[in-house]
């Protein structure tokens, strides 16, 4: 469940964007995508705390000011990134991968999120028994336990609400044959609920080269691709990035006037995630976010969370402040939300459930 202080906490943002209170509920109820959510940005605030003091945690974490960083709800981007290595050590076993995951899908559910792509980094773990496969094993099982359609072409199952699919990230801190492994996995469990892969991490650490093996190979695979790309400035990553032409892109905020006008023309969809880019600061303000521009020049865009725990957001609160600081209406992001479809890696038959979903909230 949200705990007292998330609520607590998004109630008061959304006082400061002066949504009004009847338009928080009418946002929330309004059917959704996620189509940008690492796993573990999505651990809840009483599940770490849960964890942190659990048998052998003192041998994972040693932070003694952990807890007042856990609770913390606005954190700082250098609090942000302290956070990172603490969910890392304390989300290593099977047993808390499932756990993360149902209730990561519990809150999207909540949210009234009715397509889900959650996307991770599959782990080996020789302590805790874990390899690649079976790490997403583990995911697969948060999904069952969930009770939610992940496998292509499956039938809407009665009281199963969200249909939802994983990524597999590559972490920009593996290695070329690790990424190659990613992308073998991803094409294994293609019909099992893997839908894509995705290129993520750390914009400063690794090179990008390291890794078009691994993605050109899920090109001509088939196995659509997602990368984040210019969180920082690297026009020739950029520039890169899209001549590999992917099915989507995440972030996309430093970009130089020429790769601007190339992510124009190449329309290829753009993942947003407001709250996340004006807290790593790779945006300066909500006001400055690209958002408006690429949303105005008709470019395919979709709002996203990115991290909805560890920067204390939700689905319906990005909503809120696209239509707080870019004038968006209800049906405008309704119908954007249903473009976004399009921009899924779910198979056509999925994509025609979400249309119908769409189409009955649209009238
Ligand atoms: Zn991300």
């Amino acid at each position: 469940m949200m705990t007292k202080e998330k609520k607590n906490w998004i109630n008061s943002l959304a006082a400061q964007l002066q949504v009004s209170a009847m338009q928080m509920p009418l946002l929330k109820a309004m059917p959704k995508l996620e189509l940008h959510a690492h796993l573990n940005g999505c651990v809840r605030t009483s599940t770490l705390l849960d964890l942190a003091v659990g048998e052998n945690s003192k041998e994972k974490i040693s932070n003694t000011d952990l807890e007042s960083l856990i609770r913390k709800e606005d954190r700082s981007l250098t609090e942000c990134f302290r956070l990172f290595p603490v969910i890392h050590a304390l989300t290593t076993d099977h047993a808390v991968v499932t756990r993360i995951t149902r209730e990561a899908i519990e809150d999207f559910l909540l949210d009234n999120v009715v397509y889900l792509e959650l996307r991770t980094t599959p782990k080996c773990n020789d302590l805790y028994g874990m390899s690649k496969r079976s790490y997403v094993e583990a995911v697969f099982a948060g999904f069952e336990a969930a009770g939610v359609m992940y496998k292509t072409d499956c039938d809407v199952q009665d009281g199963h609400r969200m249909h939802v699919r994983l990524l597999l990230s590559i972490d920009r801190r593996e290695n070329a044959e690790a990424a190659m492994n990613t992308v073998q996995l991803a094409w294994d469990m293609r019909d099992r609920g893997v839908a894509g892969v995705d290129l993520s991490g750390d914009p400063a650490i690794g090179n990008w080269e390291t890794f078009l093996p691994a993605l050109t190979l899920a090109k001509e695979l088939g196995v659509p691709l997602t990368l984040h790309c210019g969180e920082v400035s690297n026009p020739k990553e950029v520039r890169e990035m899209l001549a590999l032409q992917p099915r989507r892109l995440g972030h996309v905020c430093c970009l130089e006037e020429a790769e601007w006008r190339a992510l124009l023309d190449s329309g290829i969809p753009v993942e947003i995630c407001l709250t996340s880019n004006v807290r790593t600061e790779s945006v300066s303000s909500m006001r400055d976010h690209h958002f408006a521009a690429l949303y105005n020049a008709k470019h395919p865009v979709v709002l996203c969370t990115d991290d909805p725990g560890l920067f204390s957001t939700s689905l319906t609160l990005e909503f809120a402040i696209a239509a707080t600081c870019f004038g968006l209406t209800n049906l405008e992001l309704l119908i954007m939300g249903k473009s976004a479809i399009n921009y899924t890696f779910a198979d056509d038959k999925t994509k025609l459930i979400l249309h119908g979903i769409f189409d009955d909230a649209l009238q």
